[in-house]
Parts: structure tokens; C-alpha cells; sequence
């Protein structure tokens, strides 16, 4: 028998992350779910069932990385998969002139400085098996609102990080990002009392908002045998929003 592929997904204890999870669980991957919301984290994992382990994990605590690096390899021996999704995914941070530095670095370090260490402590064990690695970045590393610099500038430091390590981990790990738009993570309950407006949907030129499926489903094929000539390049899955010209009527 073939041993099952091991992925590690941090912030998988909901959203896009829980999203990958579930799709990677069910194309036979062995998963580790890493959040910093311990008791959701191990409600993830008993519903995904038993190709899911849940590890308590901040994204900031190199320590912790790498203790949770030396856990795996004993456990596996190494890893093929890695999706740094853990993130602060408000965007707001108010103006600029007001921001204070400490609010500043709460995006930087979960969201830019956070993927850094978990390649830093993983990449030898992904070297090991040829592994991938997929950054969840946002389409606001390309196009803004007003008043969310902090965010904007921890995706697009994320997708210059990705380009730079992909040249640096090959041949044997390939590393590229994905760009999502608008993905409705909100719980069940909260999507039925508070339904998107129709105009919601309609803006965009697929027709829908997106779901995290639609993001785990490319996660999935970059991760994958498939992908082996892909790496260094960042996808967004936004149902087009970045490619619709809009001016002020
Ligand atoms: P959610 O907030 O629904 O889930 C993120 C998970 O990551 C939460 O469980 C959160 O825990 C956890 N987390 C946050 N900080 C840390 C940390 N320092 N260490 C470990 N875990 C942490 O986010 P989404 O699913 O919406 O977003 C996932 C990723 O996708 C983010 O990187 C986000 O920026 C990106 N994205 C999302 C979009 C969207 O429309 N949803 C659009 C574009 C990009 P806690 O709840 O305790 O904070």
C-alpha cells in the first residue's frame, strides 16, 4: 500500500483553510491542521475524520514551528504539502496617519512573517519528498480600497516571497500563490439570516461570490503530481473582479 500524501494547512480551523482541507482529505491526502484556535481546530479535524490531525499553532511562535517541524518528521518523515493560509483577514486598518506601528506589524507578522517561518522549518522536509507549497494570498496584493495598506502590503510581500523562494527551493519544492477575491467563509446560520445581495453576485463576471471551495480546488491541483511544471506564479481566483474595468458612472 501507497502511503497517503501529508499536507500541513494553517488556519484550517475554518474558511478557506477548512476548505482545503476537506478537498485534500478527499483526494486521499493525510492532513494536519494547524490554527491558533485550538477547540475549533479539533472540531475540524474529528469532522474531517481520520486523515485529520489538529495541532494548536500561532503562525508568530517560531519555538512552536519548530517544534511542530520536529513532530512531523517524527510522525511522517517528511512533508508534500504545505498552504500557509493563516491570516489576519480583515482588511481595515483605518488611515494611514493614524495607524500605530503595533497594528501595523499584527498583519505583517501573521500574514507575511508567519509563512516565512513555517517555510523556514518545514522546506527540509518538503525537500525530502519533492513536496509544493501554496501561499494563500488576496487580490489585494493588485488592487486596493481606501485605508487597508497594512494588509495590502502583507499579500503583496507574501507573492514577491513566493516567486523569490520558488527560485531558491527548486528543483525540489515548487511554491506559488494563489489570490482570492471575495470568498463568503460566514457560517451557515449567518448566510441564511443575512443572505449577499443580489448585486453582490451580479458585479462579478463569473455571476457569484466565492466559496472556499473554489480556492481549495486549485490549492489541490498546485499541490499536486499535475502542477510539477508550475512554480514562482500567483492565480487569482476572484471570479474576475480584477479584470473589470470600472469607472465612475
Ligand atoms: P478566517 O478568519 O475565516 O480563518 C482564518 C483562520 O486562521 C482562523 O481560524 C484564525 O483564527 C486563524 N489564524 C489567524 N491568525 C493566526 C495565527 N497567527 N496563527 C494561526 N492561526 C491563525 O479567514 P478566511 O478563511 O476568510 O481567510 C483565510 C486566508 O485567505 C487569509 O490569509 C485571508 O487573508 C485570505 N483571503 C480571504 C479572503 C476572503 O474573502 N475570505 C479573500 C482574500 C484572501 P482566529 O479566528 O482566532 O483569528
Amino acid at each position: 500500500m501507497t502511503q497517503a500524501r501529508v499536507a500541513l494547512i494553517t488556519g484550517a480551523a475554518r474558511g478557506i483553510g477548512l476548505g482545503i482541507a476537506r478537498r485534500l482529505v478527499e483526494g486521499g491526502w493525510q492532513v494536519v491542521l494547524a490554527d491558533r484556535d485550538a477547540p475549533a481546530c479539533e472540531r475540524a479535524a474529528a469532522h474531517l475524520g481520520e486523515a485529520s490531525t489538529a495541532i494548536p499553532l500561532d503562525v508568530r511562535d517560531e519555538a512552536a514551528i519548530r517544534d511542530l517541524a520536529r513532530t512531523l518528521e517524527a510522525r511522517y518523515e517528511g512533508l508534500d504539502g504545505l498552504v500557509n493560509n493563516a491570516g489576519v483577514a480583515d482588511p481595515c486598518c483605518g488611515p494611514i496617519e493614524t495607524l500605530e506601528l503595533e497594528r501595523w506589524n499584527q498583519w505583517i507578522e501573521t500574514n507575511l512573517t508567519g509563512p516565512f517561518l513555517m517555510c523556514k522549518h518545514t522546506l527540509p522536509l518538503l525537500r525530502s519528498r519533492r513536496g509544493a507549497i501554496v501561499h494563500i494570498g488576496s487580490t489585494r496584493a493588485l488592487q486596493s480600497e481606501p485605508h487597508t495598506e497594512s494588509y495590502a502590503a502583507s499579500k503583496g510581500g507574501l507573492a514577491a516571497f513566493t516567486h523569490a523562494l520558488a527560485v531558491s527551493a527548486g528543483p525540489e519544492v515548487r511554491v506559488n500563490a494563489i489570490h482570492p477575491g471575495w470568498i463568503d467563509t460566514r457560517p451557515e446560520t449567518e448566510r441564511r439570516n443575512k443572505p449577499l445581495r443580489p448585486v453582490d453576485h451580479r458585479q462579478h463576471p463569473v455571476g457569484r461570490v466565492g466559496e472556499p471551495a473554489d480556492v481549495a480546488a486549485l490549492a489541490a491541483f498546485l499541490l499536486g503530481p499535475e502542477a510539477g511544471f508550475i512554480t514562482g506564479q500567483a492565480w487569482a481566483v476572484d471570479g474576475g473582479m480584477t479584470r473589470r474595468m470600472i469607472y465612475a458612472e
